[in-house]
């Protein structure tokens, strides 16, 4: 049936909702008779939303895809400060559950036709009379549409109760708004042919609804003495990532500081060995990242004079900061004995460079004794003793490491090869 519509029917009436949520941007949104979740899967991408329900009375139809509601890996890659939760129940609209008081919308998209009318008239008590959202989206097949179609006539599903005219789905609605305090606007999807909509009107249905009290009113409804009712079944519910989480936004915040520090000492290490390409920039706003540069530059040449060859034994007193080399140094511990040790270089970025580089540091940590104090707590990043920087390893250090590894290997007469590879035969000798 849907494909004489383009696009199809059911994604004109999901397309209906979709346009209704970026109008009115509600924040509770749940959808009755979600069945396979495939206008949950549209709406979880309207971030204005902040706790997306569904409910079928069907648990098995929930489950077949309701994996598909969970995070990307880009909601994870790159939070944002919107929270998300979704729940999904098994239950029956004709029941009440005090989860579901007091949300913005309320859809229920070709759902009431597969009740009986006794429960057409539960769901307008448990919906209009309990639930009492803001809004109300309801859905239904318009019967005088029916002859347009080329099949037989019956109702368009075996499962369905019944299919009203318009006039039947007036007086329904506006019985409801009486009795619950709401008003309805009449609308639809699926227009007829051209010369034919006024006669027969919208293939579905559908009635807008807006409680009259407003959201405060609606809000001091849920009185303490309200007695809570939990007759649905969850089986279901996730928290989107949120940078309102703190473990998340830690994790931002590290991750952004170890790649910009990174970034930046990698740069400072090209331009003192002249392998620096002149088209690097630091900083995404133009200009910025030039003068961004060159702070940090100075910044580190400074540090470099004076103590940029730390320790791995930070906390310890260093008793001979002013070596350049990568040396026998002499600190104390913690008992005053004199210990010796290969000192690690280190190169240090200021905290104050990498905050005023980083437009997304600055923004996410408001402060940079904010960014202090989220670093100082992290296992990944090293800061120096005062907290001011940040010390990594010099590559340059690293690599000669690494190139003494490999002479060590080759000395010890095994021969390198590739992680995994097996050693090759000489199979040519053999034929
Ligand atoms: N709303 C869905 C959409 O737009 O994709 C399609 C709804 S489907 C035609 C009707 C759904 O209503 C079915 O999944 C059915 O299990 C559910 N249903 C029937 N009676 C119900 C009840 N009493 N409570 C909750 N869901 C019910």
């Amino acid at each position: 049936m849907d494909s004489i519509f383009s696009p199809p029917l059911h994604r004109q009436r999901h397309q209906f909702v979709i346009d209704f949520v970026k109008r009115n941007k509600p924040k509770k949104v749940v959808d009755l008779g979600c069945s396979e979740c495939s206008l949950l899967q549209k709406l979880k991408f309207h971030r204005e939303i902040e706790l997306l329900v569904g409910v079928d009375i069907d648990g098995a139809n929930i489950k077949k895809k309701m994996h598909g509601l969970a995070p990307m890996s880009t909601d994870y890659l790159q939070p944002s400060y919107d929270q998300l939760r979704i729940e999904l129940y098994q239950g029956s609209v004709t029941q009440e559950d005090a989860r579901l008081r007091g949300f913005d919308l309320v859809t229920s998209i070709e759902l009431i036709e597969h009740l009986t009318l006794a429960d057409v008239k539960r769901f307008s008590e448990v919906v209009f009379g309990y639930m009492t959202p803001v809004a109300v989206i309801v859905s239904t097949p318009n019967s005088e549409f029916n002859p347009l179609f080329p099949r037989p006539a019956g109702f368009r599903h075996s499962d369905h109760k019944f299919e009203w005219t318009r006039a039947e789905f007036k007086s329904w609605a506006l019985k409801v708004c009486l009795e619950y305090g709401y008003e309805v606007e009449f609308t639809g999807v699926g227009q007829a042919p051209p010369g034919q909509q006024e006669r027969v009107g919208f293939c579905s249905q559908i009635g807008v609804f807006h409680w009259l009290g407003g959201r405060q009113e609606c809000n001091m409804l849920f009185g303490d003495d309200a007695e809570d009712v939990f007759s649905y079944t969850l089986l279901y519910s996730i928290n989107y990532p949120s940078l309102h989480d703190n473990n998340i936004l830690q994790r931002v915040l590290v991750s952004e500081v170890l790649y910009w520090a990174e970034k930046m000492k990698r740069n400072w290490i090209e331009e003192r060995t002249g392998e620096r390409d002149d088209t690097y920039t630091l900083c995404p706003a133009e200009g910025e990242g030039e003068e961004c540069l060159r702070a940090s530059e100075r910044h580190m040449e400074m540090e470099d004079k004076q103590t940029v060859y730390l320790t791995a034994a930070c906390g310890a007193e260093m008793k001979n900061p002013g070596e350049h080399q990568e040396s026998e140094l002499f600190w104390t511990n913690g008992e005053g004995q004199q210990e010796s040790c290969k000192l690690r270089r280190c190169v240090s970025v200021p905290l104050a460079v990498l905050w005023s580089c980083c437009p997304k540091l600055s923004a996410l940590s408001g402060s940079l004794s904010n960014l202090r104090h989220v670093l100082m707590d992290n296992p990944e990043v090293k800061l120096s003793q005062d907290g001011s920087a940040v010390l990594l390893n010099d590559q340059e250090q690293d690599l000669e490491e690494e190139e003494e590894d490999h002479d060590d290997l080759e000395d010890s007469g095994y021969a390198v090869c590739s992680h995994g590879a097996e050693p090759e035969e000489d199979w040519e000798k053999n034929v």
